[in-house]
């Protein structure tokens, strides 16, 4: 078996000491920070170490009902859907301001309860945080409807109004992004929120809410509730009283929800779920800069993104060049403590997701894959694991089918343009893709062939505020940010009059 030689294991053992301050671990209910009706708590842990940062209320159904009434509350009685577009728009806009004054210690929180590498949150998701805030508090006073051309004898215009309460129910893998997508379009569009974080990452969503109320944001207006899937997350999507719902996380609990949604009062939902996404490298293609992107494309965030670019098509000209670089590059990705500089990778998120990568680890190796490098754990201590790369991988391996969510990249072979097609698209998900070419009609071809929901072009992950983002089949329903993710948020109205008003002729 073939151990990496990033190998940072003393490094791993050494003492740690609290990044931050943990400031805020109750629900926000009605504008004030509360304990769980049942007065229990759960442990919050840290991913390096798997011990307690600390324990937060832990939210079930009553709580739900709590919010719930207060978010009903603030929408049926308002101010906020009732207040102007321009003052919603300023309390975003406050809101966003805050989030960059606050920035550091958001970026610390989040690197310590996700384990993401310090330079990641502090470089990149804080500033992508306030500027989703930014993107979305533009877009609070420029919603409008239409008029209509009727048949002649009526004026016909539309009302684009608020659907009322919204359930947000969201993962782990990126706390703040996913609050932003989540809440953002929401409140822009005059709804109320109640949002329901992962178990595992509730600690800057609570310090968010801490800001928004900091900002303006009147009483009721956004909910945040702690807790488990099925005791806190289940009552959300099965609320009566909550008019949509926004859901992210996997395929299988996207059904669920889907399903108690459908069964309670039939409230509209948007999925945003897992992936398989292809990796395209082309004969044509630059291997150095494709090796790199497709590193990029698997191993950023641990490996845990939706869209991870998890399947790495090479044609068969530049496979095994492609092969020996890409493995040499897993070798030298830096895996440690995510407060050291330099780290490129930290832990799993916790010893659930890391003993399933684990697992299918050991499943690529039991049905033959070739395991170029890694393909265990790092150290002893907490959730880390050596970057791996197989190649040789057959589309039938599990490795290849499911969504592994981990620092795992497989290789396969393809010879010509068709052939990769049929099978990048053969899979029942459809979130991403990506495509490295030097010509710009093979890139055509694949990005109008792939049936994704974003295809990436010689780059990926790109993530603008004003790029839709979600999936084909079943990787979920609906767009997020964007222009599209204002449809999330608001019903339309017909208001039709006669231009001769029978009323009073
Ligand atoms: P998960 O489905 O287990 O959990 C997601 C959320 O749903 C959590 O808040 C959880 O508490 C809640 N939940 C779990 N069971 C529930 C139930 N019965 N009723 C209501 N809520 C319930 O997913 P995860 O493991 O936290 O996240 C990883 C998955 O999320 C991956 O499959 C990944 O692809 C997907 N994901 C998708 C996107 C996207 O935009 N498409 C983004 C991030 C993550």
């Amino acid at each position: 078996r073939i151990i990496s030689r990033y190998s940072t294991a003393a490094a791993l053992e050494e003492p740690i000491s609290p990044p931050v301050q943990v400031s805020y671990t109750q629900h926000l209910i009605n504008g004030k920070f509360v304990d769980a009706a049942s007065g229990k708590k759960f442990p919050v842990l840290d991913p390096r170490t798997g011990e307690a940062i600390t324990h937060v209320a832990e939210g079930d159904a009553e709580d739900i009902n709590r919010a719930v009434a207060a978010a009903r509350k603030a929408f049926d009685e308002g101010p906020w859907p009732k207040m102007s577009a321009y003052e919603r728009s300023r309390v975003l806009l406050r809101f966003a301001d805050l989030v960059e004054k606050h920035s550091e210690e958001l970026a610390l929180l989040e690197s310590w309860n996700t384990g993401k590498p310090y330079s990641q949150t502090s470089t990149s998701e804080l500033p992508s945080f306030a500027r989703l805030f930014h993107y979305y508090a533009g877009w609070a006073d420029k919603i409008h409807g239409l008029t209509v051309p009727a048949d002649g004898n009526y004026h016909v215009q539309t009302l684009h109004e608020p659907i009322g309460v919204a359930g947000q129910i969201i993962p782990w893998n990126f706390p703040l992004i996913m609050f932003a997508w989540k809440v953002g379009p929401a409140l822009a569009c005059g709804n109320t929120v109640v949002l329901k974080t992962a178990e595992q990452t509730p600690l800057t969503a609570l310090y968010a809410g801490k800001l928004f109320q900091e900002a303006g944001l009147p009483p009721g207006v956004l909910n945040i509730v702690s807790g488990y899937g099925p005791t806190a997350g289940a009552p959300l999507a099965s609320h009566v009283d909550v008019d949509k719902l926004a859901f992210t996380g996997s395929t299988e609990t996207g059904k669920v929800v889907l399903e108690l949604a459908a069964r309670s009062n039939l409230k509209p939902v948007t999925l945003e779920l897992g992936g398989k996404s292809p990796f395209i490298v082309c004969e044509d293609a630059d291997v150095d800069k494709a090796v790199e992107l497709a590193h990029f494309a698997l191993f950023f965030n641990q490996g845990q993104c939706c869209c991870a670019g998890s399947r790495t098509y090479v044609h068969e000209r530049v496979y095994d060049e492609f092969t020996e670089k890409a493995k040499a590059r897993a070798l030298r990705r830096v895996v440690g403590d995510p407060f050291k500089k330099g780290v490129e990778q930290g832990p799993q998120i916790d010893s659930e997701q890391f003993q399933k990568v684990l697992r299918y680890i050991r499943s690529g190796i039991e049905s033959n894959a070739t395991l170029e490098c890694g393909g265990d754990r790092l150290g002893s201590r907490g959730y880390f694991i050596q970057p791996t790369v197989f190649s040789n991988v057959q589309e039938d391996m599990l490795i290849a089918q499911d969504e592994i969510f981990g620092p795992v990249q497989t290789i396969l072979k393809f010879k010509d343009i068709d052939e990769v097609i049929r099978r990048a698209n053969n899979t029942s998900y459809g979130l991403a893709a990506g495509v490295f070419t030097k010509n710009v009609d093979t890139a055509n071809t694949f990005s109008r062939a792939l049936k994704a929901g974003t295809v990436w072009v010689n780059c990926f992950d790109v993530f603008d505020a004003a790029i839709p983002f979600g999936g084909y089949k079943m990787s979920g329903i609906g767009r997020e940010k964007g222009i599209y993710s204002l449809n999330n948020y608001l019903q339309v109205k017909a208001v039709v009059t006669p231009l001769k008003n029978p009323a009073w002729l």
